[in-house]
């Protein structure tokens, strides 16, 4: 499982993907057959989350390829993220809540046995000790295993579903405050509420390929309960007029290849925000950190020379503080909450897919589904 942090290493795995696996993908997507052995699901979720790939441009090349019907599956996964970042834009308190619980139970679980035997590949459940250690090592969990993994985590090991999420935010590649938070909360039972992911022995068995059996289970738990309701908001994304600025923001989840024309036929000056090491709630890890700046590098190696670049610190932007600027949008999470939280506002500038796709993500992902044709056609 290597990740190479170009876009170019990005479309290679896209077209390999596209010629060898997409065929038989809807049959074998669900099998986890060890992190040697990956070529059943794209992995391209690493460079998805950080904008290098994007979700119009991978299901344009996969139907090159085939015909809708022949990969639906595939196309409605990689959609699946686009719902989830459209659902939690509706939602903001879903993640401030998230953020603030986990903040919370960090510090009342520091010292709790069954919380560092897990995240230290020390606990009882053998599946969970290998995949705890994979997840440091590769930045990578199959989809499967991380529903098994959040599913053993709230309901056997009776842990805070946060904390699970925050282990994940911190090594993931392509960690992502939507699929992350909402997918937790989707195992938990509070997502679709009432209907939790119970795993369950024959299918641990069956999708790792029987190299896991008779895991000693909670095969028959109650659903989490959510205490305080959401109230949904509409979000308003219309793009700032570009042409009467000279700086532009970007961030380590923006970097759209598109933007690298743009950038270099409007702009004199980009700001890039860059993750730093931090004691707060999003610590991340060193493997991830560096591969989000080499990432950056990438992309910062195909402005033309000309524009001058900035790298900052989320906390440097408070010396723009009461400046007309103009930044892509970041989507809700940890930088978009601090510039809220020092009423940092910028002109912002929205994904094409994402203004496009917002107004289906107003309930289940059943609804959005049905509306695939109409944003595919839209972009
Ligand atoms: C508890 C839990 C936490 C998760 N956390 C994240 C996360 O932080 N970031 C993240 O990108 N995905 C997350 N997922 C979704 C999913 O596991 C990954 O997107 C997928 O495993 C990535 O592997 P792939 O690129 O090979 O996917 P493929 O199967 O090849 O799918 C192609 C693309 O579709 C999207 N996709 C596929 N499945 C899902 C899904 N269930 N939800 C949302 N998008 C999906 C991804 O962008 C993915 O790259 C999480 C799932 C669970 C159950």
């Amino acid at each position: 499982m290597i990740f190479t942090p170009t876009r170019e290493a990005a479309l290679e795995k896209l077209d390999i993907f596209i010629e060898e696996s997409l065929n038989n993908y809807s049959t074998k997507r669900n099998y986890d057959y060890g992190p040697e052995n990956r070529s059943n699901t794209s992995c391209l979720s690493p460079y998805i989350t950080h904008g290098v790939l994007s979700e119009s441009e991978i299901i344009k090349k996969a139907l090159n390829k085939y015909s809708y019907s022949k990969i639906e599956k595939f196309i409605q996964e990689v959609l699946w993220r686009t719902y989830w970042k459209g659902w939690l834009e509706r939602r903001p308190t879903v993640w401030t809540s998230y953020v603030n619980d986990f903040n919370s139970l960090i510090s009342k679980y520091k010292n709790d046995e069954t919380y560092n035997k897990v995240i230290n590949s020390e606990s009882s459940i053998e599946c969970m000790n290998d995949w705890v250690s994979e997840l440091k090592e590769t930045g990578y969990l199959h989809n499967h295993t991380r529903m098994i993994f959040a599913s053993i985590w709230i309901f056997t090991l009776k842990l805070p579903w946060q904390l699970g999420a925050g282990l994940f935010l911190k090594y993931l590649f392509d960690g992502d405050p939507a699929s992350n938070t909402l997918s937790w909360r989707w195992v938990g039972g509070i997502q679709t509420k009432g209907k939790h992911y119970i795993a369950q022995n024959w299918n641990i068995e069956k999708f790792t390929n029987g190299k896991y059996l008779n895991v000693e289970l909670n095969e028959s738990p109650e659903c989490l309960v959510e205490e305080i309701s959401h109230e949904p908001i509409e979000p308003v994304m219309i793009n700032a007029d570009f042409k009467l600025f000279k700086d532009l923001i970007i961030f380590e989840n923006t970097l759209y290849p598109e933007l690298i024309d743009f950038i270099n036929e409007n702009f004199k000056q980009i700001t890039v925000i860059m993750s730093e090491s931090s004691d707060d709630y999003d610590t991340i890890s060193e493997n991830l950190l560096n591969f989000k700046a080499k990432l950056i590098m990438n992309f910062l190696s195909k402005i033309n020379k000309d524009i001058s670049i900035n790298i900052l610190k989320i906390e440097q932007l408070q010396d723009f503080k009461d400046t007309n600027l103009c930044a892509i949008y970041p989507q809700i999470g940890k930088n978009l909450n601090y510039m809220k939280s020092k009423e940092l506002d910028f002109n912002y500038l929205y994904k094409k897919i994402d203004i496009i796709s917002n107004k289906y993500c107003k309930k289940g992902y059943f609804g959005f589904k049905k509306n695939i044709n109409t944003i595919l056609k839209a972009l």
